[in-house]
């Protein structure tokens, strides 16, 4: 199937799920995740239109980034180690995986020192299992007060991954309750503004995700493909 095809089939399939759950389509974008595709692929991706790539490893995506960055907006997706920051910081538009204060004040720290603030995204492992990345639900509040003291990152939204051998149905209270976290962390008013974003839903889950409010869903395998 052709990537134009695979686009046009996972829209459809974005936009019903929308339908199901009375949301609009144009609430929920896709990152096109292109961390399984060569260059190639990438400038393929880009060429039918899909303009948010996701990447995970910066050595991976390096030569990606050097050739193709002005033509899209860039997702950090991955876990990042604190000292992988510089390689990381001011070239992607957003970071989904702040999960640690150390990494929070050396994101900071950085972009003070360029001059620039960097948006990042709240990874929470909502479900408890499996994955070691992402900040445990009970210290959420906690967590989120410490990173609001730091000028230099903005909170774009919250993300989550749900457990990779759990069945589509199975991951939605993982999404429901992220998008919970959400909730109450505008209620609180941690943040001087209002945090919308949902990074949630992967290639096997992406639409019990959207049902679940959703913004952005992260899409490898079922739009893009595998190659490498
Ligand atoms: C690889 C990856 C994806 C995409 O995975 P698919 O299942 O192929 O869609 C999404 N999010 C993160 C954090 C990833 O590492």
């Amino acid at each position: 199937m052709s990537l134009l095809a695979r686009k046009e089939e996972v829209e459809a399939r974005v936009a019903a799920a929308c339908k199901r759950s009375g949301r609009s389509g144009n609430e929920v974008k896709m990152i096109a995740v292109t961390k399984y595709v060569s260059l190639e692929t990438t400038k393929s991706v880009l060429d039918v239109g899909l303009l948010h790539i996701g990447e995970n490893r910066w050595q991976d995506v390096k030569p990606k980034w050097e050739a193709l960055h002005e033509r899209g907006t860039w997702h950090f997706i991955g876990h990042l180690q604190t000292n992988k920051v510089k390689d990381v910081i001011g070239k992607f538009a957003y970071i989904h995986s702040l999960d640690r204060i150390s990494l929070a004040k050396e994101l900071d720290k950085q972009a003070a020192a360029m001059g620039i603030v960097v948006n990042c995204l709240l990874q929470v492992n909502v479900s408890g299992e499996e994955s070691k990345y992402g900040i445990a639900p009970e210290h959420f509040f906690h967590f989120a007060t410490e990173v609001s003291g730091l000028k230099h990152i903005h909170i774009t939204g919250l993300m989550t991954m749900a457990p990779y051998e759990m069945e589509a149905d199975a991951t939605r209270p993982v999404f429901r309750g992220l998008r919970e976290l959400r909730d109450r962390l505008n209620e609180r008013r941690i943040f001087p503004y209002e945090i919308t974003e949902l990074s949630m839903g992967m290639s096997g889950d992406f639409e019990v995700a959207i049902e679940e409010g959703a913004t952005w869903v992260r899409l490898g395998t079922v739009l893009v493909g595998k190659e490498l």
